[in-house]
């Protein structure tokens, strides 16, 4: 009987699959969970926008057309008349904790419905991520999560740590780590190497580990050695020489203290000569002047670990004093950092450095150290970071988390609408999408989402691009973004205009 049944049911879905295949066009009947009517349809890939309906059946877009609702049976209408469907935003650089704090209502209230973890050289520290991917399944996500496997883990993982060379067996040690980790569903290797221990590594090294991404179809996403104006093009070619095993992709790419249109057109096109040679080689950018990090960034290596910052400070006090002085001048000055976290919180290195009466060099050195507190550091030229935006191969990213004290973790991909497309008109509408959607997707190589198109995954956003606002600012960084109305993910609808919804629906996702 159930044969028969199972039969019957497959012979239906045959015939139906039959009949979509000879009138794509045609209105579908049957059931299905969600239908979005009267959209204008914006699907990731840049294409131009084009109007009709879209009917979504369990975590899939099953038919984008002309629904006759005479013949559909849908459990959840919405009516997108004078708004936009577009793919949810894929988030190149994010950071933050799918196990402790998975609800990421921040990434989800600016339309992301993908975030992109284990950043930066560092991930869940683990031989063997399956336990903790595991555990992220039965917990929950507030969005889609995925993840890379990071170079200082993989440092420490294999005992290498501060060694400038690993050992044969530590070399080994850091390939088949990321080697399994990948085949258990990372998207490749991320790198830090402007952060100990991925500091000390160098090309013999970097060369290793690419042959395994490559290797595993994956991609080298790079926090770059160092960012400054002068640093910066040995950087990128230290980057590039990687290239030759596998994609790579700059996170984060800015120039700190460099100006102009022309210095960003110069840089973009170091990344083109390398095209023209077969290297595949891609960039996100957030939408901010100012970036976040650790206090570390200003210290020079030999004031951190594995040296002690303690002795280091008797010893060497002058020239500490005289680095840091110069370093923070070179940053745009005192004025220019903001202290992220600590009792200094929402303070910057002046108003600290006046409030306490001592210099700010000794502020650095004796109220909080280079592992004292986290600071946003307004080092950006807005010309120069507009112009990387607009290249065409530049997505979007927030580097941002729920806890960070900066305003991108809660505004980025609202900024680049508010802002980028609707105020300034630096980027048009479908462009800014597709940074956001498909081209992140498939730098990342992210299959099946970022586009909308039959048997792509149902994540999906409807809003009125007018209405969108980033409301996050570095003195309240932690404020929601307003005007995506519906958010929908892997088919559920995870955010709407009528209800707080509080049920996870994203899923840890594993390279395929
Ligand atoms: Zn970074």
């Amino acid at each position: 009987m159930k044969h028969s049944v199972a039969f019957k049911s497959s012979l239906v879905i045959f015939l139906g699959i039959l009949f979509y295949a000879c009138n794509p066009s045609e209105s579908p009947s049957g059931a299905f969970d969600v239908l979005i009517t009267n959209a204008t349809i914006i699907d990731g890939t840049g294409a131009k926008e084009f109007s009709g309906d879209i009917l979504i059946r369990a975590d899939t877009i099953a038919f984008i057309g002309d629904v006759n609702h005479s013949k559909v049976d849908v459990s959840y209408v919405i009516n997108a008349e004078d708004k936009v469907v577009t793919p949810g935003f894929i988030d190149a650089h994010a950071h933050g904790d799918p196990v402790a704090d998975a609800d990421f209502k921040n990434f989800r209230d600016m339309g992301v419905t993908t975030i992109t973890l284990g950043q930066d050289g560092f991930s869940y520290a683990s031989e063997n991520l399956f336990p903790w991917m595991t555990q992220i399944d039965s917990t929950g996500l507030g969005v889609n999560v995925i993840t890379f496997v990071g170079h200082s883990t993989l440092r420490e993982l294999s005992g290498t740590n501060y060694s400038v060379q690993p050992t044969d067996e530590q070399l080994a040690s850091m390939k088949e780590i990321l080697r399994q980790n990948m085949m258990r569903g990372a998207f490749g290797l991320s790198t830090g190497l402007e952060y100990t221990p991925g500091y000390y590594a160098q090309a013999q090294e970097m060369e290793a580990l690419a042959k395994v991404v490559g290797d595993n179809n994956g991609i080298i996403m790079s926090h770059m050695r160092n960012e400054d104006d002068d640093q910066i093009e040995k950087s990128i070619n230290e980057l590039l020489l990687q290239g030759s095993y596998a994609p790579v992709h700059i996170s984060h790419f800015k120039v700190v203290y460099g100006k102009g249109e022309e210095r960003a057109k110069y840089l973009l096109s170091m990344l083109d000569s390398a095209r023209q040679e077969g290297v595949k080689v891609t960039a996100d950018v957030y939408p901010y002047t100012a970036s976040y990090t650790g206090i570390g960034i200003v210290f020079p290596d030999w004031a951190k670990a594995p040296n002690d910052f303690g002795k280091v400070k008797v010893s060497r006090r002058a020239e500490l004093e005289d680095f840091l002085r110069a370093r923070i001048e070179k940053r745009n000055g005192p004025d220019a950092t903001l202290f992220g976290d600590g009792p200094w919180r929402g303070m910057t290195l002046t108003q600290v450095s006046d409030s306490l009466k001592i210099p700010f060099e000794k502020v650095l050195i004796d109220v909080v150290g280079p592992e004292g507190t986290s600071g946003a550091y307004f080092v950006m030229n807005e010309e120069l970071q507009t112009v990387l935006i607009q290249d065409s191969l530049v997505c979007i990213s927030s580097d941002g988390s729920p806890t960070m004290h900066h305003p991108r973790g809660y505004g980025s991909f609202a900024k680049i609408i508010r802002h980028y497309v609707n105020e300034t008109q630096s980027l048009g509408l479908s462009d800014a999408i597709r940074k956001m959607t498909s081209l992140p997707a498939t730098i990342m190589g992210l299959k099946k989402r970022g586009v909308v198109k039959v048997g792509y995954k149902a994540d999906l956003l409807v809003f009125d691009p007018m209405a969108i606002k980033d409301k996050a600012t570095y003195e309240a960084p932690h404020q929601y973004a307003d005007g995506f109305e519906y958010v929908i993910i892997n088919g559920h609808i995870a955010k709407s205009p009528d209800a707080e919804i509080t049920e996870r629906y994203g899923l840890f996702i594993r390279k395929e």
